[in-house]
């Protein structure tokens, strides 16, 4: 657990601009922060050390006053599928979590976070059971990206795509998660068709997504096609109805000429009926659109469980009756609660325990669960009414 403050620079959370009026404070000529930048981003260097063209005293004055990140790794889990999640302490104690998929085709995809927990409280989430603590910089949200880029130059690969679908509603901390948009193209040099960012359908920041002039996709977590349905899994579909939002696809549609992606989790008995299908079909037919379905991965504080592959069929092939395709998602990192939310709960669980157990016995009668910043708090809910 971080114990002191680190109060030297953290290199990635500077753009170019920062790095070379860094550099140019130091007095060193303005090639060396384009040498720097190079073995930031384009050799993605594990250390100062193997900054090879760069002179030594100024090697340690960099190890001295900056550091590569902050992002201080406190849990790993891999799966047999390759898919391996970390949990990340931030400087202020706060966890989140990233995802690393590795694919036969040689993909690889980070899933990265943009908030410490969540207000959108969809109740099949873990990362929604715990709440809010706070957004992200765009430092740290683009940092886990190259967390992984790092990580991957080092076995000689690179990271092909980035998905914004870790814990926190990237809408809902808009203008560092689109600063770390940029980052990825800028810094990184990834392509914007190799970029997802993923909302459970904040309304008018889809409008503003729309107009940023962006080739990246677009994806819409969906996970019900009435109301009355929606609203039970997902609490902002009482602030944004689905004739908003769909009216807001439409639109998105419409001035970018792009496909939207629906997200879908199959929930058994719940969201993969017959009449579910049907209803989703009339929603969406005639939007340029495609369905992304997977099975549920089950969360301790939600009762529901995966669709089977015979019902995820059935549903597809309704909803290819109404032209609109679907793919069925085979679920990662089963074996390692991949799902959002539920490894940094068992670090939180672990490291409340610790506390606990170093507590007087006297103070630990009168533990309440409040721990004070000693394991980073969260649990704050938002208002969904003051969501823009
Ligand atoms: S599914 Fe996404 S938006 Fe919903 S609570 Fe979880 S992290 Fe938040």
């Amino acid at each position: 657990m971080a114990s002191t403050v680190d109060h030297r620079v953290n290199l990635y959370s500077l753009d170019t601009a920062g790095l070379e009026s860094l550099l140019a404070g130091w007095g060193e000529p303005a090639f060396r922060a384009r040498q720097i930048h190079d073995w930031l981003y384009v050799q993605r260097a594990p250390d100062f050390d193997a900054m090879r063209n760069v002179p030594k005293a100024l090697r340690e004055r960099l190890k001295a006053e900056t550091r590569m990140g902050v992002l201080e790794l406190a849990a790993e889990q891999q799966s047999a599928d390759g898919t391996v999640k970390r949990v990340f302490r931030l400087d202020d104690g706060q966890l989140i979590e990233s995802v690393l998929m590795e694919y036969d085709d040689e993909r690889r995809t980070a899933c990265i976070s943009t908030q410490a927990g969540c207000a959108m409280g969809c109740v099949f989430c873990a990362t929604g059971q715990m709440g809010f603590a706070r957004n992200l910089t765009a430092g740290e949200i683009f940092e886990q990206a190259i967390y992984f880029a790092r990580e991957l130059a080092a076995r000689g690969e690179r990271l092909s795509n980035v998905v914004f679908m870790g814990m926190g509603e990237p809408f809902h901390n808009y203008d560092a998660s689109m600063e770390a948009v940029r980052r990825l193209m800028r810094d990184l040099e990834l392509g914007a068709r190799h970029i997802t960012v993923s909302t459970v359908g904040l309304v008018p920041m889809i409008r503003r997504f729309a107009d940023e002039g962006l080739q990246v996709k677009l994806a819409i977590s969906l996970h019900a096609a009435t109301d009355e349905e929606r609203g039970a899994l997902l609490p902002v579909n009482r602030r944004y109805p689905l004739r908003e939002l769909i009216g807001a696809c439409h639109e998105y549609v419409h001035k970018t000429g792009r496909r939207i992606s629906f997200e879908w989790t199959l929930i058994e008995g719940q969201n993969d009926t017959p009449e579910q299908a049907h209803a989703l079909g009339k929603l969406l037919r005639g939007l340029n659109c495609h369905v992304n379905a997977i099975p549920l991965n089950p969360t301790p504080g939600f009762g529901g469980g995966p669709s089977a592959s015979k019902r995820a069929d059935a549903f597809r092939q309704v909803l290819e009756g109404y032209g609109i395709s679907m793919t069925v998602r085979v679920r990662r990192g089963i074996d390692i609660n991949a799902g959002c939310g539920q490894l940094k709960s068992e670090v939180q669980k672990r490291e409340r325990k610790a506390l606990e157990d170093t507590l007087p016995e006297q103070a630990g009668d009168q533990f309440n669960g409040d721990l004070g910043g000693a394991v980073a708090g969260v649990e704050n809910r938002v208002d969904l009414d003051d969501i823009e």
